[in-house]
């Protein structure tokens, strides 16, 4: 690439795709997801981002992103970032607005890539050779034969940690919730590491309780024992238990996670690249953790978290989440493989995956 490369046109388009089970965890049930999927061209080449949402993300995105992108130069993408943001600030940039941004910004970071033919983990400053994976899913709406088949699954292609839900009906079905963490340790063995999600499901007291039980089977991961928004409650049951507490997949701002680190409400710091303000922000928010000492996980979207953690020192690993591991596989070429539980940045030019829009035309909402 020689000299700028002028934004000539950003696009966003939505596609809702049926699971292929009906899924749910402790305070919610799907049956569809919706990819919001945002291109960015610049001197011949194009730029891919996604964050999984509302189709209203796609409307933001043409409405109050697009004109503030258009005609910039794409090298300058916290040039991008910072008037994405400061056209949001009458809609405010928490929820639809922060996936919009995210998924903009995303596709700038792909875009530069390509133009400069490095593949994106070298263009961020790569850190990490390959990221480690944790299988994610045990929905609470599967059965033991369902469970059975997808945690035996990912321990059999090398995945040393799987999670699952509990929480059910926001805390009310705490029996099976331990009958289900019993089953998945009976599948997965003694070997593998067991994490669970709440979905911020329990009480601050239940969840004391069940974190008590949850040690019977070497559990090591309770996300969102609580509501996410109830720091206090968070530090509450992390004083209380030996496991790792965890949360922050639904920080939209650098201030969200400042205010999260500083409550000590975690021991590792989870981070959505599709919701948090795009790469520029994930980058920011790798560095507010570091301040505190903790490491960041990602949560959900594999292949889009897997060049910038791979360019962040204090990274423990990727949410191999089914939904959207399934999605990706399907609508993308390039998806990378979990092989021996780790996932390898692509050395092609940007992410490395590729659109395929005539697998994805038959979903398309918007
Ligand atoms: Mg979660």
């Amino acid at each position: 690439m020689k000299g700028l490369a002028t934004i000539s046109e950003v696009r966003a388009s939505a596609y809702t795709i049926p699971t292929d089970a009906p899924e749910g965890d402790g305070t919610f049930g799907w049956d569809s997801t919706t990819l919001v999927l945002v291109e960015v061209d610049a001197g011949g080449q194009t730029g891919t981002g996604w964050t999984y949402g509302s189709p209203a993300c796609a409307t933001v995105v043409g409405h109050h992103l697009a004109p503030v992108v258009e005609g910039r130069d794409a090298t300058d993408v916290p040039g991008c970032w910072s008037a994405m943001q400061a056209a949001l600030r009458n809609i405010g940039r928490p929820g639809v607005a922060g996936m919009a941004l995210s998924a903009v910004d995303c596709a700038l970071w792909d875009l530069k890539a390509r133009l400069l033919e490095l593949p994106l983990h070298v263009l961020l400053g790569s850190v990490q050779e390959s990221v480690p994976i944790y299988g994610s899913g045990g929905f609470t709406t599967y059965d033991g034969r369902q469970l059975d088949a997808q945690l035996s699954g990912w321990v059999g292609e090398g995945i040393p940690r799987v999670k699952i839900k509990i929480g059910e009906n926001w805390g009310q079905a705490l029996d099976r919730d331990l009958r289900r963490v019993a089953l998945a340790r009976e599948i997965i063995g003694p070997a593998t590491e067991l994490y669970v999600d709440a979905n911020g499901g329990y009480t601050v007291g239940q969840a004391r309780r069940v974190a008590s039980r949850l040690s019977l089977y070497d559990v090591t991961w309770f996300e969102e024992p609580v509501s996410s928004d109830d720091l206090s409650g968070l530090r509450a049951v992390r004083d209380h238990t030996g496991i790792d507490v965890t949360a922050g997949e639904y920080g939209y701002d650098l201030g969200y996670f400042e205010r999260m680190c500083s409550a000590g409400a975690v021991d590792c710091l989870q981070v959505d690249v599709t919701r948090c303000g795009g790469i520029t922000e994930l980058l920011r928010i790798g560095a507010v953790a570091a301040a505190h000492n903790l490491q960041l996980s990602g949560h959900c979207a594999p292949a889009q978290h897997l060049a910038p953690l791979a360019a962040l020192p204090n990274v423990r690993h990727l949410e191999w989440f089914h939904d959207h591991t399934r999605i990706e596989s399907m609508l993308f070429e390039g998806m990378p493989s979990p092989a021996t539980g780790r996932l390898i940045p692509s050395q092609l030019p940007g992410h490395g995956l590729t659109w395929i829009p005539k697998q994805a035309a038959h979903f398309r909402v918007a």
